[in-house]
C-alpha cells in the first residue's frame, strides 16, 4: 500500500482542497486589512463576517457576534479561563478535571502556583465524571468551571448538558473545551447553558493556526490580547484572514457531514477495534466504548511501550499516536489513562488511532495485517526485558529496552 496511512486525526487533519483553494486569493489579490476604511480592505472584512456566520452555524450559536476568532484551541482555552478570572477578581477557585488537554491542564497548574485553588475532578475506569463530585466542588468562591467535551486521547464524552445545568444553577461561568467535539457531533450552544466554548480549525480540515472562542452574549469578557479594536475589542491583532476564511468554509462542510461521518467513521473505527482485539492477544480498549466520539480508538497492548509500537507502525507507513501530542516524546505515561487507573501492565502500551472521513476499509485491513507481527516482535523484546528486570533493582525496571524501551 503506497503513501501515508493517516490515523492521527485528533492531532490534526488535512486541509480540504476546496478550503485551501478558498484561502488562496487572500494571499494574493485580496490582501487588504479588514480594519481599513477603504473598500479594498473592508471587503475583506465582509469575508470574515461570512466566516463568522459559518462557524456560528457549526456550533449552533444564536448570533455570529458571539464567535471570536483566535489563533488556536490553546488560545481559546487560555482566553476563556483567564478572562473569567479577571472578570471575577474576588474569586480564587477553579473547577476542572484531571483529564483535560494540556491547554487547560497546564494553565490551571500554573494558576495553582499563582495562588488559585483548583479542584481536579477525577474520572472512573471508563473515563466518566462523577457529577456528585462536581456538585460538591462548587462554592461561592468558584470563579469558573472548565471541562472538556470529548477527550482527545480516548474520545470519551462528558455530559456537557448535565454539567452545564449544575454549574448554571450556581451562577458560575462554564467554559467547554470542544476542540475534539466540533465537527464530530452536533453542537447547539444556544440551547445549552454554556458560557464559553473553544474550538480549533485544524481538527476539522481547516488549517492550523486558527480557532474560535464562543462567548455567550451578556458575559463580561475582559480581553486576553490587548491592543487594537479587532474582534469587537475582545481579541486585538490583525486577523489571519486566509485561515479564518478557510475555517469558515471547513465549518460549513463539517456541518453538512456530521450525520453521515458519525455513521461511516464509527463503522470503520469499530471494525478496526474488533479486528485488533481479535488479532492481537493481550489488547484492551481504554475508555467507555459506547460513550465516545465516532473516530477515536485508544487501545493498549499489555506489557508493551506505545512509542515502540508507533515506530514500527511508522516503518509500515502508518501514522498513529500514543495520545496527546504533548505526551509524545516523553516517557511519562498518559495523565488521562492514569486518572482512569489503567493497570500498570497496560499503561505504557496505549496507542490512539483517530480516523477521518478519508480513511478506508483497505487501510483498516492493512493496519490489522501489520499489527500482530509488531506486537509479537515487541513482546519478544518485552519478555527479555521482564526477564532482565527480575535481576535488577526495582528503580531500574523498564531499562531493558526494545525499540525505544519495551517495558516489563
Ligand atoms: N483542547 C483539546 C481537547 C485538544 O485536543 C487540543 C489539541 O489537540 C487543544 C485543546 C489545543 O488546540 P490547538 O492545537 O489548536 O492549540
Amino acid at each position: 500500500m503506497a503513501g501515508e496511512i493517516y490515523f492521527d486525526n485528533n492531532a490534526t487533519t488535512r486541509v480540504l482542497p476546496e478550503v485551501a483553494e478558498a484561502m488562496l486569493p487572500f494571499f494574493t489579490e485580496h490582501y487588504g486589512n479588514p480594519s481599513s476604511i477603504h473598500r479594498f480592505g473592508s471587503q475583506v472584512g465582509q469575508q470574515i463576517a461570512a466566516a463568522r456566520a459559518q462557524v456560528a452555524a457549526l456550533i449552533g450559536a444564536a448570533d455570529p457576534v458571539e464567535v471570536m476568532f483566535t489563533s488556536c484551541g490553546t488560545e481559546g482555552d487560555n482566553a476563556a479561563i483567564r478572562g473569567m478570572l479577571e472578570a471575577r477578581p474576588g474569586k480564587r477557585h477553579i473547577v476542572t478535571t484531571q483529564v483535560e488537554h494540556p491547554a487547560v491542564l497546564g494553565l490551571c497548574q500554573h494558576l495553582e502556583k499563582k495562588g488559585y485553588r483548583v479542584t481536579w475532578l477525577g474520572v472512573d475506569q471508563n473515563g466518566a465524571l462523577d457529577l456528585e463530585e462536581l456538585r460538591a466542588a462548587l462554592t461561592d468562591d468558584t470563579a469558573l468551571v472548565s471541562i472538556m467535551w470529548a477527550n482527545n486521547e480516548t474520545g470519551v464524552l462528558f455530559p456537557v448538558d448535565e454539567i452545564a445545568e449544575i454549574v448554571r444553577a450556581k451562577g458560575i461561568p462554564f467554559h467547554v473545551d470542544a476542540v475534539q467535539a466540533a465537527g464530530k457531533l452536533p453542537i447547539h450552544v444556544k440551547n445549552l447553558p454554556v458560557d464559553l466554548l473553544t474550538i480549533s480549525g485544524h481538527k476539522f480540515y481547516a488549517p492550523k493556526g486558527v480557532g474560535a472562542l464562543y462567548v455567550r452574549r451578556g458575559i463580561t469578557f475582559p480581553p486576553f490580547m490587548i491592543g487594537g479594536h479587532q474582534e469587537r475589542n475582545r481579541r486585538a491583532g490583525t486577523e489571519n484572514v486566509a485561515a479564518i476564511v478557510g475555517m469558515g468554509l471547513a465549518a460549513e462542510i463539517a456541518l453538512g457531514h456530521i450525520a453521515e461521518d458519525s455513521v461511516s467513521v464509527r463503522k470503520l473505527r469499530d471494525r478496526l477495534e474488533t479486528l485488533l482485539l481479535e488479532s492481537c492477544p493481550d489488547s484492551r480498549v481504554n475508555g467507555d466504548r459506547q460513550n465516545r466520539v465516532a473516530n477515536t480508538l485508544n487501545i493498549s497492548f499489555r506489557y508493551l511501550e506505545g512509542e515502540s509500537i508507533l515506530v514500527l507502525l511508522d516503518q509500515q507507513g502508518i501514522c498513529a499516536s500514543t495520545g496527546s501530542a504533548c505526551t509524545a516524546g516523553s516517557a511519562e505515561p498518559s495523565h488521562v489513562l492514569r486518572a482512569m487507573r489503567v493497570p500498570p501492565d497496560w499503561l505504557q502500551g496505549a496507542v490512539r488511532f483517530s480516523l477521518s472521513r478519508f480513511n478506508t476499509e483497505a487501510e483498516v485491513l492493512y493496519v490489522n495485517e501489520k499489527m500482530p507481527a509488531i506486537v509479537k516482535r515487541l513482546n519478544g523484546l518485552s519478555a527479555l526485558g521482564r526477564l532482565g528486570n527480575e535481576q535488577r533493582p526495582q528503580n531500574d525496571r523498564g531499562a531493558a529496552s526494545g525499540i525505544i524501551g519495551a517495558r516489563g
